[in-house]
């Protein structure tokens, strides 16, 4: 449907004032790994994975967040780059659970759909089969937990909005490590009488809040999961001071990486970046889209250390029609907005590490799943 064209405000002036010509500088930094001939890129196995989620991050939203970043990203780094078709089983506009449905149990499922199929059935996530194959776990989101896009790898019910059931989904698998808000869907329960946060510790969780004591404060106990709230319900935009993705990201890392497993699948979702665009608000997105790529260049550091370990980098779809109309590499962008919703675009995916060169060429979303199923030793 038709949306106004709506000119987005020019978020930031540099001292001498709006000089487009002598703002543009070029960002000569290499590629981290600039050979695809490497070691690392002829194994094609992994020992961990990381799917890493920009919600809402389309090629412009990456863009902005580059000139207001400096010219600079860590997304640079990547030496694979590819496309997806983001389409959903009923829409050409998909929305965050049927996109994160494509990714996490490769199907193109209707709009709403949280792990099941267009009939509603569930199929496995390739979380859950990272889990029954002997892979330590995790997921770490700036939305709730029980949101579409963290729901799908572990729940499966016929509608997104059906929090407090995707909430009990969570004590069905033995995740070993999740993040994010949402606590109130735990464990004060409408639809029922359960505490879905005590199961979790009699499930032998070492659970805690944003209440209770700091993140990064927990000392968490030898030979338990590990499951903290960060806000009852959505935690806030980055731009107010919510400051976990960075920490919460590294955290999931270290605790995973030091399991008896054979290794490990960690999804970590930059949530916001699409409610920036859903209020068609640059700001919220550059702060979104920048705090997003910080988590990836900690994400990163580990991997080239590791050696061992596949990073992919996508979105589930674009939002906002978002689109830079002037300004400069320093950033002084003038944006506009062609809707309040998603939109159809293709969407970039960054891939680094064993495995990476699988993610090079244009699928579809759902071949996310069998890469990252490939990657895992599953196909
Ligand atoms: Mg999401
Ligand atoms: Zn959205």
């Amino acid at each position: 449907m038709y949306k106004s064209l709506a000119i987005g405000s020019i978020i930031f002036f540099n001292a001498l004032g709006f000089s487009p010509k002598s703002d543009i500088a070029i960002n000569e930094e290499k590629p981290m790994v600039d050979s695809l001939k490497t070691k690392q890129y002829q194994n094609p196995r992994p020992k961990n994975v990381i799917l890493m989620i920009g919600d809402g991050m389309g090629i412009t939203q990456i863009s902005a967040g580059l000139y207001m970043n400096g010219n600079k990203l860590n997304l640079e780094k990547f030496p694979v780059i590819g496309l997806h078709k983001t389409y959903s089983g009923n829409s050409l506009v998909t929305d965050s659970a049927a996109g994160a449905t494509a990714f996490s149990c490769g199907v193109k499922t209707y709009n709403g759909a949280i792990g099941v199929d267009a009939d509603t059935f569930a199929v496995q996530s390739v979380l859950e089969e990272a889990d029954k194959n002997g892979y330590a776990t995790g997921i770490v989101s700036t939305s709730t937990i029980v949101h579409a896009t963290p729901a799908s790898f572990i729940a499966h019910q016929k509608h997104r909005e059906m929090y407090e059931a995707i909430a009990a989904d969570f004590v069905k698998t033995d995740i070993d490590f999740f993040v994010g808000g949402g606590k109130k869907y735990f464990d004060r329960r409408n639809t029922d009488e359960r505490n879905i946060y005590q199961e979790l510790e009699e499930l032998g969780y070492y659970v805690s809040d944003y209440f209770k004591e700091d993140l990064a404060a927990c000392q968490i106990p030898k030979n338990k999961n590990f499951a903290y709230f960060t806000a009852d319900d959505d935690p806030l935009p980055r731009a107010s001071g919510r400051r976990y993705l960075r920490l919460a990201s590294k955290m999931a890392i270290s605790y995973l990486r030091n399991q008896p497993e054979q290794g490990f699948f960690l999804v970590i979702e930059g949530a916001q970046i699409d409610w920036g665009g859903h209020s068609n608000n640059s700001d919220y997105i550059v702060s979104e889209m920048i705090d997003f790529d910080k988590t990836i260049g900690e994400v990163l550091k580990f991997a080239v250390r590791d050696r061992e370990t596949l990073v992919v980098v996508t979105a589930d779809h674009e939002t906002g029609g978002y689109s830079i109309l002037d300004g400069s590499t320093v950033g002084n962008l003038k944006t506009a907005f062609t809707t309040d919703y998603h939109t159809a675009d293709l969407i970039p995916v960054f891939a680094f590490g064993p495995g990476a060169r699988m993610f090079s060429g244009i699928y579809e979303n759902t071949a996310i799943h069998d890469k990252l199923r490939r990657a895992l030793g599953f196909l």
